[in-house]
């Protein structure tokens, strides 16, 4: 992108094919346009590349090694998406908790520094890799009510056998205890996670240890993928390659598992009060709004246009598995019960 004008201009006054072959490794281009999709949250990339090598994973081949912006660019567009109305902002990384913005300035102060931010009322991150989620960024979340309590801390598998073959560098037991630990400081935390099923040399028994912590956890939001191979990663070369209709099966009990839960998981929000920020009208029906809670349910309730984009309190009073249904508290009605 950065290099588009000049190369234009060389075909331009050569009539001839340009090549340019950027180094993956090479430095951070900033001041480049950035066309957003929405009005009210934005994403921010904070990083690029990853050092962490895990098996299946094709990133650090084709984006190189991790480099990170440098704080106050990042700042600065976060300042610049509150100037135009933005009220919430994802951090966006490979590995976000080993940013690193020079000068001992880590994720943690990048966190700190983004809630002091006026306008932004929500800060998410994605993806902390558990090895490096550190105590710091713990309680920069616990310090910051910006910061939301939904936490996606990607999985990968339950087994700490496999976990070791896909280089993630935890096991089940390290990865319950980060769970727990964040628990434990953070009251009204949930998690979301990413796993994948059918990771060569995955047995039926080590499969159980995924639903095992899946029960364990209780995520809110699971995103399941069937092992694919990547040609380039070590996994792919792997002789042990699970059988297709095996990874559907695991596949299909882990979805069961999942689908249990989650109309479980809504419930305990029914009778609750969310703060909602409203994105717009429902795609089904536009005289209905929809919007979302800190933990990134979908609510959809009947209110005027002019709520869009606005942060407001409204009350759940049914779960439908894949939404929830509330109304807009009046002033007056403040007083419902505030669970979150
Ligand atoms: S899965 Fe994530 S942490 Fe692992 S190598 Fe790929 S990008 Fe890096």
């Amino acid at each position: 992108m950065h290099k588009f004008k000049e190369d234009l201009e060389k075909v331009l006054e050569s009539r001839k094919k340009v090549r340019d072959v950027i180094d993956i490794d090479g430095e951070v281009i900033e001041d480049l346009p950035i066309k957003r999709n929405d009005r009210f949250r934005g994403q921010v990339t904070i990083m690029y590349g990853c050092n962490n090598f895990c098996s299946y994973c094709i990133v650090p081949y084709v984006r190189g090694r991790e480099r990170s912006r440098k704080p106050e660019k990042i700042l600065e567009e976060i300042r610049d998406l509150a100037n135009k109305g933005y009220k919430e902002i994802t951090l966006l990384g490979q590995n976000v908790n080993s940013y690193d913005g020079g000068n001992g300035y880590k994720f943690s102060n990048l966190l700190r520094d983004a809630c002091k931010i006026d306008g932004i009322e929500k800060i998410r991150f994605v993806s902390p890799h558990p090895k490096d989620f550190s105590d710091d960024v713990i309680d920069a979340i616990c310090e910051n009510e910006k910061i939301s309590r939904i936490i996606h801390l990607p999985l990968q598998a339950g087994n700490s056998r496999v976990l070791k073959v896909m280089n993630r560098k935890y096991s089940k037991e390290q990865y319950l205890e980060l769970v727990e630990k964040i628990k434990s400081k953070i009251p009204d935390v949930v998690f979301s996670t990413d796993i994948i099923v059918g990771f060569p040399g995955e047995t039926d028994e080590e499969f159980e240890d995924t639903l095992d912590v899946v029960r364990k956890v209780n995520f809110e939001q699971i995103f399941m993928f069937i092992y694919s191979r990547r040609v380039g990663t070590p996994a792919d070369k792997m002789e042990n390659q699970v059988p297709e209709e095996v990874k559907h099966k695991r596949f299909d009990k882990l979805k069961e598992l999942y689908d249990n839960s989650v109309s479980e998981n809504n419930k305990k929000y029914v009778g609750t009060v969310q703060k909602i920020l409203v994105d717009g009208k429902s795609k089904n029906n536009d005289s209905v709004l929809t919007g979302r809670t800190d933990t990134n349910k979908v609510v959809n309730f009947e209110g005027d246009d002019e709520l869009i984009g606005q942060i407001i309190d409204v009350f759940i009073d049914s779960e439908h598995r894949w939404y929830l249904k509330g109304k807009i508290l009046n002033s007056n009605q403040k007083n419902v019960v505030d669970l979150k």
